[in-house]
This record gives structure tokens, C-alpha cells and sequence, in this order.
């Protein structure tokens, strides 16, 4: 398989070990209309019941989730290439808990607001602010993590109270079948719908009547979509990529700080938008912390295929393969230090674990996003010359700095110009932590997932205002003297004169006479 893997279509081979995977059939275009039509109906009855009881049927679905894990687990080691305990950990295990946490971060947001009105400006009325389901969501999902990046605004979306039509990445399009088919038994028949096929299919969904959009995926596609988003004036939440930087100060406990930065560089093979693919360490600690890394590096395991515990899975495609080898020979050529790794491990898309030392900005593995097994190490001067090289980048995902004092790294963290920041840890929280928001600044695109300012994708906001007043409003037609004589009264009360305060009551008493004279034509 390493000599022809970019024979095959996307998604038609085990990564690990070139397995031939079941084919799955492309979605016409009359059946993506049919998916979206199918969804709107469903949703009918989804987003009439209330609250309580989709958060209900969410929290069952994350346990449905884990008691057919098995079936899940399989399907990502065809797809993914990864060991089952790395799958298990990485998108199954705390789905539970995570629906539970998207049900705490909604509560109140999909509640229903009051909105408290002057008694004297507004007589008898009352108002409120209601939540109301988008309708059908389009989702649109990357391939590096097939369960969890569809889980993340899969979960809101629905206890929002809509029904929702996914297209899955043409590499990863199995998974999502699984998962459709646990909502539609705990939620409803044809609440979700998976629509399969590539970009195309991707852009005919978007074009076919859905009521909102989340995109996670590249930066190129990404701006394709927010195009025709736009044009048809639809929600879009965007959620892109990233080039993440970890700054390690001289202060920080080096091995705890080696292990997080090898956990969160090559977790996944190092295809997580928000991997580590920077780090810049002070020059006075830089040759232990190098020497550690490495060290550690090259005692992870790439997966071979049988499931069995392994650190990393293989690249998921060819096409990554090749560009995680294009920046490593970029980076050898342009005077990059081989500490470890840098090659394939001979068996399917598998490549070794690899740290670079000596890395500077010129070349491709500081500048644009790798998406591989590669932790790129640049050493720097200081706090300032990390900061001012952490934050030189089109992407701003998330980032973090490591070190012993927690006051000067919430400093520094602060001076990232990410949407996450963490403090000693990485990028855990987007998979774990539903409360947080996830998102980020500059090209990693103005989607948030997570949390409860993720809902304006999710919803509108119906304003009700119910009038119960038996008089007609003051400001009412006619226009005369006496709606000049309050008007003036309520400009005096508002400037602080007691005496227009005083007057307003007479005053409204005489408008509302006008009125009433007025409507009965008396
Ligand atoms: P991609 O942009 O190639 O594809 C993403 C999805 O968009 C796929 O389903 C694809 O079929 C579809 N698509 C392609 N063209 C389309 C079009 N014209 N209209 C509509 N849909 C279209 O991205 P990818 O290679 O699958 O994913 C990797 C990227 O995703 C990386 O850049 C990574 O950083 C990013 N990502 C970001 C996050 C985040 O939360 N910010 C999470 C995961 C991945």
C-alpha cells in the first residue's frame, strides 16, 4: 500500500494497514432535497416538546452511545487506523457526561427570558424573549475526528430543538450512519439524516433549503461555504484551522511539560485542528527539553490496524501523508535539527512520531498547518520573543504556556491571540468540556462551539410582548397638544425635573381621553 495509496477514492481503505472498507454510496441531488424535507418534518414534532424532555432523550443518547461503543470502535479503526483504547478515550468514552454538560451549558440560554418593563412607560404590558428552533441545521464535518467533531454541534443543535441533515467527510463517512441511527431511535425517526459524497454534495446541502450551517473543516472550503451561506442569508458558523503554539518558559516542570506537549503534538496522529505544532522554549532550558521530548517521542507506538493499544494512529489519508513529508523535508532543508522520527514506519500511512529542533520561521512546519506527527521547536530569547513568534500567525485557535508560576502563565496566556488558552494543559477542553467555548480569532474563522454562546446558530430570538393594559397607549394617535405636553413632561422627567414628573400623570390621563374621544367618535 505505500507505494500506490493515492490510487484508491477517499475513504475506501484502512489507513493502517490498506484494508479494503465496505463502498458507500454518494447521495443524489434529489435526495439531499429529500434529507432536508425528511428532517423538517421530523423536527416538527422534536421541537414542540420541551426542554426537559430533549434534554432527556440527549442524555440517553450519550449512554446509547457507550453501550454501543463496540460498533463505533470498529468502525473508527477502519476509518481512523487508530488502536480501540485511543479511539475509546479520544471520541467515545465521555459522551455521556458531555451531553449532560451541553445540557447544564443550555439550560438557561434556551430558556425563556422576561424582559422587565417601566410600569409607568409601559402600563399592563409584559414581554419576553423566546428561543425558537433554526429548523434543519446543515453540518458539515472534517474527517480527523468523525465522532466528536459531529457530536460538538450535533448535541446543541438538537437540544436546541432542531432536526439536522449531516454530510460527513468523504474519507470518514461511516460513523455518522451509526450515530444518525441512535438519534432517530431515542429522538425520532428522520430527525437526523447523513447525506454522503464530497465537496459537492457538501455545497448542494447548503443550497438545499437548510435552515443554518456549521462547517468545520479547512480554511478554503471554509470561505466557500460562508459565500453561499450569505448569499441564501443563513446562519453560518464557521470553525477552521489551526497552527497552535505552546510556549515552555524556563520555570515550568519540564517533565510533566515534555509529556502534555508529546500528548497533545501527537495525539491523533497530530490531526486535531487544535494540536500543538509550535513550541517555542526558552533557550536556557531548550537542549534537556529537546533531549526529553525526543526521548519520549521515540517510545510512542503508531498502530498497525488490530486494534490493539497503540499511541497514534496512521495518517487518516495519502494526501495528509504527503504533506506532513513536505514540511519535514522543508524544515531538514532549510537547517531544521532531526531529533527524532521523520520518516514513514513502513506500514500503511503510518509515520513515526518526529521533533524538530532549530526551526525558524521561514519554513512551511512554522507557517501553515501540518496536521501530522510533527512537534516543530524553536527556540527563543525570552517570554516576549515567544509571545511575539506564538502570536505570528494567520491562524488563532488555541495556545499555551507552560511554567510553575500560574500568575505569569494566565498573563502570558492572556497575550495569546487565540480563542482558548490554557495554562499548563492543551486543547482537551473542546472534546471534554462542553461548558467552554470553543473557537477562535483570525483565519480559524468566528464559529463557536460549545458552551452557551454557542446557540445563535442554533436559534432565533422570538420577541413576544403581550399588552394587557384596558387604556390605549399615551403616544397613540392623536397628534396635539396634549402629545406635545407629555412628550415635553417625559423629556423633563428624563433629565431629572421633578416637576414633569409630577405632571405625567395628569397629562397621560388627557391623552387617553383624546384617544378614547377619538376611537369612539364621541
Ligand atoms: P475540508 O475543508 O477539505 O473538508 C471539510 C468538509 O467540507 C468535508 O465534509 C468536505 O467534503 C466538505 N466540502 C468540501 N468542499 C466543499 C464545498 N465546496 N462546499 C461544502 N462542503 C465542502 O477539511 P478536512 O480536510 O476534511 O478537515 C481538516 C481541516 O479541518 C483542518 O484544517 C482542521 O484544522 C480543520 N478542523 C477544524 C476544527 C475546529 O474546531 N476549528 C476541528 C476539526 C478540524
Amino acid at each position: 500500500m505505500n507505494d500506490t495509496p493515492t490510487l484508491q477514492g477517499p475513504g475506501t481503505l484502512c489507513p493502517a494497514d490498506g484494508r479494503p472498507l465496505d463502498a458507500v454510496v454518494p447521495t443524489t441531488p434529489d435526495e439531499v432535497r429529500a434529507a432536508v424535507e425528511g428532517a423538517r418534518i421530523a423536527q416538527r414534532g422534536w421541537g414542540a416538546r420541551s426542554f426537559d424532555d430533549r434534554a432527556k432523550a440527549l442524555v440517553a443518547l450519550g449512554r446509547r452511545m457507550l453501550e454501543t461503543r463496540a460498533e463505533a470502535l470498529r468502525l473508527l479503526r477502519d476509518e481512523m487506523g487508530r488502536s480501540d483504547a485511543d479511539s475509546l478515550m479520544a471520541e467515545i468514552a465521555s459522551m455521556a457526561e458531555f451531553a449532560k454538560g451541553v445540557v447544564r451549558a443550555a439550560r438557561k440560554e434556551l430558556g425563556v427570558e422576561r424582559v422587565s418593563l417601566s410600569r409607568l412607560d409601559f402600563p399592563g404590558k409584559r414581554a419576553r424573549i423566546e428561543p425558537v428552533p433554526r429548523g434543519v441545521v446543515g453540518i458539515i464535518s472534517p474527517w480527523n475526528y468523525p465522532v466528536l467533531n459531529l457530536v460538538k454541534p450535533l448535541f446543541p443543535a438538537l437540544l436546541a430543538g432542531n432536526g439536522v441533515v449531516v454530510k460527513p467527510s468523504e474519507h470518514t463517512p461511516r460513523s455518522s450512519v451509526w450515530l444518525a441511527r441512535l438519534v432517530n431511535e431515542v429522538c425520532g425517526d428522520g430527525l437526523v439524516e447523513v447525506v454522503q459524497g464530497d465537496g459537492a454534495v457538501g455545497a448542494l446541502l447548503v443550497e438545499s433549503g437548510v435552515d443554518a450551517v456549521v462547517f468545520t473543516g479547512s480554511v478554503s472550503t471554509g470561505r466557500k461555504v460562508a459565500r453561499m451561506a450569505a448569499e441564501r442569508l443563513i446562519p453560518c458558523s464557521l470553525e477552521l484551522g489551526g497552527k497552535d503554539a505552546a510556549l515552555v518558559l524556563r520555570d515550568c516542570d519540564l517533565e510533566r511539560t515534555v509529556a502534555g506537549i508529546a500528548q497533545w503534538g501527537f495525539h491523533n496522529a497530530g490531526q486535531n485542528c487544535a494540536a500543538i505544532e509550535r513550541v517555542y522554549v526558552e533557550e536556557s532550558i531548550a537542549d534537556r527539553f529537546v533531549e526529553r521530548l525526543g526521548a519520549f517521542a521515540s517510545e510512542l507506538k503508531v498502530a498497525e490496524g488490530d486494534g490493539a493499544p497503540a499511541d497514534l494512529g496512521p495518517l487518516q489519508n495519502a494526501r495528509q501523508l504527503e504533506i506532513v513529508e513536505r514540511h519535514v523535508e522543508d524544515a531538514l532543508a532549510k537547517g531544521a535539527v532531526l531529533v527524532t522520527g521523520g520518516e514513514r514506519t513502513g506500514q500503511g500511512l503510518g509515520y513515526r512520531p518526529t521533533v524538530l529542533d532549530g526551526c525558524h520561521e521561514d519554513m512551511l512546519v512554522m507557517k501553515e498547518e501540518t496536521f501530522g506527527p510533527v512537534l516543530a521547536v524553536a527556540r527563543v530569547k525570552d517570554e516576549a520573543d515567544a509571545i511575539r513568534r506564538a502570536n505570528d500567525s494567520p491562524f488563532g485557535l488555541t495556545g499555551s504556556v507552560w511554567t510553575k508560576d500560574l500568575t505569569r502563565g494566565e498573563r502570558v496566556a492572556r497575550l495569546l491571540e487565540v480563542g482558548v488558552a490554557y495554562v499548563n494543559n492543551h486543547s482537551f477542553t473542546g472534546g471534554a468540556v462542553p461548558e467552554l467555548p470553543w473557537t477562535g480569532v483570525k483565519e480559524t474563522g468566528y464559529g463557536v462551539a460549545g458552551s452557551r454562546h454557542a446557540y445563535s446558530t442554533f436559534v432565533r430570538r422570538r420577541a413576544l410582548l403581550t399588552d394587557g393594559a384596558k387604556a390605549p397607549d399615551p403616544w397613540w394617535m392623536p397628534i396635539d397638544d396634549t402629545l406635545a405636553d407629555f412628550g415635553e413632561a417625559l423629556v423633563g422627567r428624563s433629565l431629572g425635573s421633578l416637576g414633569a414628573f409630577l405632571k405625567l400623570g395628569g397629562l397621560l390621563g388627557k391623552r387617553v381621553k383624546a384617544i378614547k374621544a377619538l376611537a369612539s367618535g364621541k
